[in-house]
């Protein structure tokens, strides 16, 4: 990741540099938009974006679909609307949260142009500079920028192979507090996280709800993915199980993320700051989408279409596994996804993800470092690869060609 500092101290390259805030000195290019130039050359294998695959979608019909919307609601769908969103899309995103055992009313959720902006709402209603937030050690890149930006203070709490440990989240929150800090609310990814792939089972899951009402811990549950499982059925979000959990959804994976559509749901009082602080941020969230979306949901069998998403990917995840079994020397690890688009893979001893890269794309694919995940600089050791875009027998070239610059590391 490159800062912003070099152009913050050089007037030369930047005139305006006595002018700007102090929050964006956090402000970070993501090594992930660094790498969209390379990884896009065709010839690269890219395991790093996570751009959802939507080549299936029926444009045809969907095209169809949408010139009859304007003709009979094109006035009103590109009208200002709702800062809260528009009542109807609020109402099919409570049937749509239905499926993970989330049941809510519509006048609690509050539409924002994709879950990266509800992201950014409820960082800004709660973050002032200098308090924590309690985030997966990795976490979602996106997520730690937004932090970031309101100057939180970021403390990674441990995860193993069933998600974060609810011990570390007791001893995390204790010490804190036993420091002075203000420790605001956990983020955490239960289905499928970005960028490990790790689901939390369900008694997981009730364990960490149980000492963060113990510790009167807000957590604000990020769950993009959950309908895209490839193993077994979808399990209860936190927020099934506790009204109290923040939960943020989007339609960027189970439909299209150029729409920019996704929502919080929250306790009342919370939910009342959020429109307020939406209303501040875009006066309302696309409308233009929301009709677009909810006519999706009205005229498209949906759910059928997240089947075929699943399906899709099930082939993508068992390249990635079935080319990491053949390919990877023997002292690497990875994660074995249920779901999501995401491998963590875990590099032999001595090797860093980050100095391997160049060498990688010279060899024609390309992964995330898994510094990336992280605030404080761990995961050297670690890549993310993301198997949702390319098809299977790109992915199992592209672990072909990843194998050999980790064996050929290995052997200088
Ligand atoms: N949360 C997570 C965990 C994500 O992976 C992403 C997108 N990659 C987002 C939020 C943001 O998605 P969107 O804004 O498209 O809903």
């Amino acid at each position: 990741m490159s800062s912003l500092e070099p152009s913050r101290r050089d007037t030369r390259l930047d005139s305006y540099i006595d002018q700007y805030a102090d929050r964006t000195a956090s402000m970070t290019v993501s090594a992930v938009r660094a790498l969209f130039s390379v990884a896009n050359r065709p010839e690269v294998v890219s395991l790093a974006g996570g751009m959802p695959n939507i080549a299936d979608l029926p444009l045809k019909d969907l095209g169809a679909s949408f010139d009859q919307l304007i003709q009979t609601k094109g006035i009103q769908a590109m009208q200002y609307g709702s800062g809260q969103g528009e009542l109807f899309m609020r109402e099919h995103i409570v049937d749509v949260m239905a499926e993970e055992a989330v049941h809510a009313n519509a006048d609690d959720v509050v539409i924002t142009c994709g879950s990266q902006q509800a992201l950014d709402l409820v960082t800004r209603i709660f973050v002032n500079p200098g308090d924590v937030v309690l985030c997966e050690a990795p976490s979602y890149v996106g997520a730690l920028g937004t932090f970031n930006a309101y100057q939180a203070d970021i403390h990674h709490v441990a995860m193993d192979e069933h998600g974060l440990i609810p011990s570390a989240i007791r001893d995390a929150v204790t010490a804190l507090r036993a420091a002075g800090k203000h420790v605001k609310f956990l983020y955490t990814i239960p289905n499928f996280n970005n960028p490990t792939g790790i689901t939390q089972p369900v008694e997981r899951r009730k364990e960490i709800l149980a000492v963060a009402q113990e510790l009167s811990l807000l957590i604000v549950e990020d769950n993009p993915y959950g309908l895209l499982t490839i193993e077994g059925e979808p399990l209860p979000a936190l927020r099934s199980m506790d009204p109290g959990v923040i939960y943020l959804g989007s339609f960027s994976k189970t439909f299209a993320p150029g729409f920019r559509i996704g929502w919080v749901l929250a306790p009342h009082a919370v939910r009342e700051r959020l429109v307020i602080a939406q209303e501040a941020a875009v006066l309302s969230p696309p409308v233009f989408s929301q009709f677009a979306i909810a006519n999706y949901l009205e005229n498209f069998d949906w759910r059928a279409q997240i089947v075929n998403f699943r399906e899709m990917y099930r082939a993508r995840r068992d390249a990635t596994l079935q080319g990491l079994a053949d390919h990877m020397p023997p002292t690497a690890t990875w994660t074995h996804p249920t779901g999501g688009f995401f491998v963590w893979l875990t590099l032999p001893e001595g090797l860093d993800s980050q100095a391997l890269l160049a060498r990688a794309v010279n060899e024609r694919v390309a992964y995330v470092p898994g510094n990336a995940f992280y605030a404080d600089g761990f995961g050297s050791r670690n890549m993310r690869l993301s198997y949702c875009f390319p098809t299977p027998e790109r992915i199992y070239e592209g672990t072909r060609r990843l194998g050999k610059v980790i064996r050929d590391e290995l052997e200088m």
